[in-house]
């Protein structure tokens, strides 16, 4: 089956068609590095990662590039405020991005290029672009795109060059342009900026780069002329997806992106984020409140990338606990099943077959990831009640079949991955509980209850819970 996604340029679900398969080239805008991306951010970061998991999951081989936004306004006003140059300012911000990143399971992407590394060839790009007539200096040394000489602008958003619609914003320091609607390709050096070291010479004077240059010039420049797929949060759709194609074109002849994904925004408690509102949470501070940072991936995976996501204190506990229940499917199914090869099948293989294929028909359909986890979720039911069943016995095909296919749809959702890292560190706290759970069942076997209680006691005080079962004791934290 194909991959099919929501591409924003042609507004029609497509299947995917990379120009050079197995190989697909992606890039998606990457976190601007002024301040600790918040959890808004990292909603469309873990759709990236579940996407570039997929592909990989599919056969496919993803270069998937995103970058670090680390010269523009917001930096450099960081830098003066913080009172230093701008490398020393951003390089933190760049390193705790890519932390939060691991620290929810998004895997290491393929590159994540800096503007500031490139911005000669920026300057570079600029110069094709004032040959081609697509580019003009103005007065004080800034550069701009002129628009007018490109008639293909407003495809992505309808945003067209003849109208007055969907201009966001115009900056004040912006006054010396041909037509309002030009956008700025390399900005004349400010005493603020020279303030940061944010200036590069150009044969424009001193100067930096655009927001919209760097993110062609870095998609370009690492993944060739024409990208299979372009990603970024709904927000960049207009101005700077269009100007991203505008300068792109202008500069290539060639097709800039095969096709465009545009994540939908987080909301927080049913409100827009932001700082007045007190909701705009990072992911150490959820980690420090004691939120596990599967139960943060979980949630925010359990609607597909396009459809409203309410982030919730109660929809995080509620993910915390289906990520237990994950975690006790994967003990239950590597630990705590007897196999018995002479057994009638349990149902096991055939429900491992059901739950791949709707799982994968899920995130066929333009990644549909809570119908994905409904599969992975309906497939754990069923397990526990074939085993329930069996009183707890399985053949090992079967169980081979369950594993495999828990542990399949899990490289995508990366959840089990994550929880078990937790419990990696847990793991001294494991070998010590199944210690004491054998000291507790020996205490009862000898007919100690009172060793057996404070045994219990002990385990309690530590947060462990203790379930006895017909077929043992079962251990979870509390
Ligand atoms: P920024 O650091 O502001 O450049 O944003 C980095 C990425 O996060 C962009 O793709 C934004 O569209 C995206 N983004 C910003 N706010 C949110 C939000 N509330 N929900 C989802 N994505 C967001
Ligand atoms: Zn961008």
């Amino acid at each position: 089956m194909a991959l099919r996604l929501y591409d924003s340029l042609s507004r029609t679900v497509r299947p995917l068609e990379p120009a050079d398969p197995p190989v697909v080239r992606v890039y998606g805008c990457g976190p601007t590095i002024y301040g600790r991306a918040h959890i808004g951010n990292f909603r469309t970061f873990i759709a990236y990662d579940v996407l570039h998991r997929y592909l990989e999951w599919k056969g496919y081989e993803p270069r998937f590039v995103v970058n670090l936004t680390d010269v523009d306004d917001k930096t450099i006003e960081g830098a003066a405020r913080a009172g230093t140059d701008l490398g020393s300012f951003t390089a933190p911000h760049g390193e705790a991005f890519l932390a939060d990143a691991a620290t929810l399971g998004i895997r290491p992407f393929f590159d994540t290029p800096r503007a500031t590394e490139h911005v000669d060839e920026m300057v570079e790009w600029i110069r094709r672009l004032e040959e081609k007539g697509l580019a003009y200096r103005a007065e004080d040394g800034s550069v701009y795109f002129r628009i007018s000489a490109f008639p293909e602008y407003g495809r992505l958003s309808g945003n067209r060059a003849d109208g007055e619609t969907g201009r966001s914003r115009i900056d004040a320091d912006e006054y010396d342009k041909d037509d309002v609607r030009d956008f700025v390709l390399w900005k004349a050096a400010r005493d603020a900026d020279r303030a940061v070291g944010a200036v590069w010479d150009s044969p424009w004077g001193e100067g930096r780069p655009g927001w919209h240059l760097e993110c062609s010039v870095l998609s370009v420049g690492a993944l060739g002329e024409t990208l299979d797929l372009h990603l970024g949060g709904e927000d960049l759709l207009f101005p700077h997806h269009e100007n991203e194609i505008a300068q792109s074109q202008g500069a290539t002849g060639h097709i800039f992106a095969r096709a465009w994904m545009h994540t939908k925004h987080l909301r927080v408690e049913g409100q827009k984020m932001s700082k007045s509102l007190g909701n705009v949470y990072s992911v150490p501070e959820l980690v420090e409140r004691g939120h596990a940072p599967a139960a943060i991936r979980h949630l925010m995976i359990s609607a597909q990338y396009r459809k409203e996501l309410n982030f919730t204190f109660d929809g995080l506990e509620g993910s915390a606990r289906a990520v237990q229940r994950l975690v006790a499917l994967h003990r239950r199914l590597h630990d705590e099943t007897t196999v018995d090869d002479a057994a009638e099948p349990a149902g096991l293989a055939p429900a491992a077959e059901a739950a791949l294929e709707a799982f994968e028909a899920a995130l066929d359909d333009d990644l549909n990831s809570s119908e994905a986890l409904a599969a992975l979720f309906g497939f754990l039911r069923d397990v526990n009640t074939s085993l329930d069943r069996t009183g707890g016995r399985a053949r090992s095909d079967e169980l081979e079949a369950a594993r495999d296919a828990l542990a399949s749809m899990d490289r995508v959702f990366g959840l089990l991955e994550l929880a078990m890292a937790d419990d990696a560190v847990d793991d001294d706290l494991a070998t010590w509980v199944e210690q004491k759970i054998a000291d507790r069942k020996q205490a009862r076997a000898d007919k100690d209850w009172a060793r057996a209680d404070a045994i219990r006691d002990e385990l309690t005080e530590r947060g462990i819970v203790l379930e006895d079962t017909p077929q043992g004791t079962r251990w979870s934290q509390g």
